[in-house]
């Protein structure tokens, strides 16, 4: 079963396409819960939920009777008419992590019509899940934006940096790069080295490097130790547009 939280036209807030109008598709359920990151979102039931900044899109247990299940292909399809699409605009699959669908008949199958309508297509993803890109070529036609996750996610290393994974999805794929959201406490905790690290699976992916949090307040507090971060290591600054202008505001 494949579960879709919520989809929104808006324009990319960050990394490489930062301004792009797209229309996001957020998918429910993740392999990781990334506590570190220390956001908090209440439940229906009053409980406070800490993960990342969409905890509502990863916690089963407390969030997944919001999401929508998905049976059909088509269903995702209908999707694109509620809205006043631009000819051919981007689509953003985003999460949660979507490639915890990448096996599914009706996630290939969505994945191949939006090919052949010809639009372009970009997973946000963890990085940490292979595709099988021989059985799917289509996904050899996507865009992977691999935001590896760090230590300062608080998730095992084993399960968070697989290089394996991250040279197919890098190798295969016809564009990818890194994003890295990053405190300014962690800068200073050798987290240069872990990017370095990362980078080993496929150094010439370039890096983008977006400040963590998931309020204006905390985005603006981590900005300026980045942005001098990026400089000392000659990496690209990526803000998170979305936060900055909505702040904690969802699905716009
Ligand atoms: S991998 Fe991404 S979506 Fe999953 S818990 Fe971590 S930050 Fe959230």
């Amino acid at each position: 079963m494949i579960y879709l939280v919520e989809h929104f036209y808006s324009i990319q807030g960050e990394g490489k396409y930062t301004g792009t109008p797209s229309l996001f598709l957020r998918f429910g359920g993740c392999n990781m819960k990334c506590e570190g990151f220390g956001c908090h979102e209440t439940a229906s039931s009053g409980e406070d939920v800490l993960g990342c900044d969409t905890v509502y899109a990863v916690n089963k247990e407390h969030f997944s009777h919001l999401w929508i299940p998905i049976k059909q292909t088509q269903e995702l399809l209908n999707i694109l008419n509620l809205y006043e699409l631009p000819e051919s605009v981007d689509i953003v699959l985003t999460g949660g992590e979507p490639l915890i669908y990448a096996n599914e008949e009706i996630f290939v199958n969505f994945l191949k019509a939006l090919d052949e309508k010809g639009h372009k297509i970009t997973f946000e993803t963890n990085g940490s899940l292979n595709v099988d890109f021989l059985k799917y070529p289509v996904y050899k036609k996507c865009i992977f934006a691999l935001s590896v996750k760090l230590s300062n996610s608080n998730e095992p290393l084993k399960k968070r940096v697989n290089g394996e994974v991250i040279y197919s999805l890098t190798s295969n794929a016809q564009e990818s790069f890194f994003k890295f959201s990053i405190d300014a406490e962690s800068i200073n905790l050798g987290l240069g080295e872990e990017i370095n690290n990362i980078r080993i699976h496929s150094p010439s992916t370039q890096v983008y490097c977006m400040p963590l949090g998931g309020s204006k307040e905390e985005l603006q507090r981590n900005t300026e130790p980045l942005i001098e971060f990026c400089k000392s290591k000659g990496y690209n600054f990526s803000d998170r547009l979305h936060i900055r202008i909505w702040d904690k505001n969802k699905g716009v």
